[in-house]
């Protein structure tokens, strides 16, 4: 088996997870990218000689060139640096793996280039999944999810010919830091507080949604669109011990079941070997030393962000756009002090009252309302 991947964000958990992944399974990396971790970007450069590097950030990328200078690699920027990663035409998989919106215009390079996309971009199926999902199709492009939820769903429909024997998927949610808390203590839930994840190591912005549920919220989202299922055979569990990523229950009433360690270099890996699998870069799972298996109810009535995505996935057009540009921006005002922690889910819900939806079959009409969720949310407090 042998790939040669572009991963697009790079420097982030997923991404450097996904370079041991390839260096353990001995897979090429044609392209690297980032926003503006430069220095390691430099490193990955070095270690791994991939044909392109490309930082998003134009001065980020001017300072990258000198220091790779005696490399040979060639140095891009700005969003044609990540399309032209994208789109490499020796790489045969991209793994989209950068935080935000910013990964959606490479993702639909990437499979109009017929690349097999690695998705662990959510905002990527949360705000266009419609348009993205049937572009893919069109194209005949493979997306399998990284998402370790989503893998585990994929992985427990390998050998299901026919989606009508499935009752429903059910996702599991760990609860975050905050499970069985209420409002009253939520409200002072401080930055650092919120940025402790019991069970996963992840970027800050991924971290907060999972405190507040808005990441649970997504995943249902996203579920909806790589599974074309509807929202009423989607069910969230909470589990706290992260060792079940998500079932799917059959028609007859089995229920599969994917359990490993809670290791994203699984899920990775299998994204890049599906549909075969390899030996492994994740760690191995002691069944003998697991803790107690608990589920649980989710409460989007505390958690008002799960709520929020829950009644967003009932409606179709740009409102899951407009509900995932009003909390990205409302996650980096918390991250800066800005705002409390249940003023995200507040200002995400004041920007759905604000912004009209519009129909979401045009890139640009997505694109106009993430911009105009981001504005309404930081016109609040400026
Ligand atoms: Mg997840």
């Amino acid at each position: 088996m042998s790939r040669i991947i572009s991963v697009l964000g790079s420097t982030g958990s997923i991404g450097t997870q996904t370079l041991d992944v390839a260096a353990q399974c001995g897979f090429q990396v044609a392209a690297i990218t980032a926003n503006r971790s430069i220095d390691k970007l430099e490193e990955q450069a070095r270690r791994f000689r991939p044909e392109l590097v490309a930082a998003y950030d134009e001065t980020a990328a001017a300072e990258l060139r000198i220091r790779l200078a005696d490399t040979g690699i060639r140095v891009a920027s700005g969003m044609e640096g990540l399309i032209e990663a994208a789109t490499l035409p020796s790489a045969d998989t991209v793994v989209t793996a950068v935080m935000g919106m910013i990964g959606l215009r490479p993702t639909l390079a990437a499979i109009d280039a017929h690349k097999r996309i690695a998705l662990a971009n959510k905002e990527t199926l949360v705000c266009a999944g419609e348009l993205v999902m049937a572009r893919a199709a069109q194209e005949g492009v493979e997306i399998v999810p990284v998402d370790s939820e989503h893998s585990a769903i994929f992985q427990c429909l390998q050998g299901c010919a026919d989606r009508g024997e499935v009752k429903r998927l059910i996702l599991t949610a760990s609860g975050g830091p905050f499970f069985g808390w209420s409002r009253e203590r939520l409200q002072n839930v401080t930055k650092e507080d919120a940025l402790k994840h019991p069970n996963w190591s992840m970027g800050a912005k991924i971290t907060i949604d999972s405190a507040t549920l808005m990441n649970k919220g997504m995943e249902f989202i996203e579920a909806m669109r790589l599974y074309h299922m509807p929202p009423e055979k989607i069910q969230i569990v909470v589990h706290r011990q992260s060792i079940i990523h998500s079932l799917v229950e059959y028609c007859d009433n089995a229920i599969l079941a994917q359990i490993s360690s809670a290791d994203m270099r699984l899920p990775i890996q299998y994204a890049l070997t599906w549909p075969r699998r390899t030996n492994a870069a994740a760690t191995e799972l002691d069944l003998f030393s697991c803790p107690e298996l608990t589920f649980q109810r989710p409460d989007p009535d505390t958690f008002r962000c799960l709520g929020i995505a829950l009644e967003c996935a009932k409606k179709s057009g740009t409102t899951c756009a407009i509900m995932n540009g009003a909390n990205e921006a409302a996650v980096n005002l918390f991250l800066h002090d800005k705002i409390g922690f249940l003023d995200i889910a507040d200002l995400v819900e004041r920007a759905l009252t604000i912004v009209p939806a519009q129909s979401a079959e045009r890139l640009d009409a997505v694109l106009e309302a993430d911009c105009a969720a981001r504005e309404a949310v930081y016109s609040h407090i400026s």
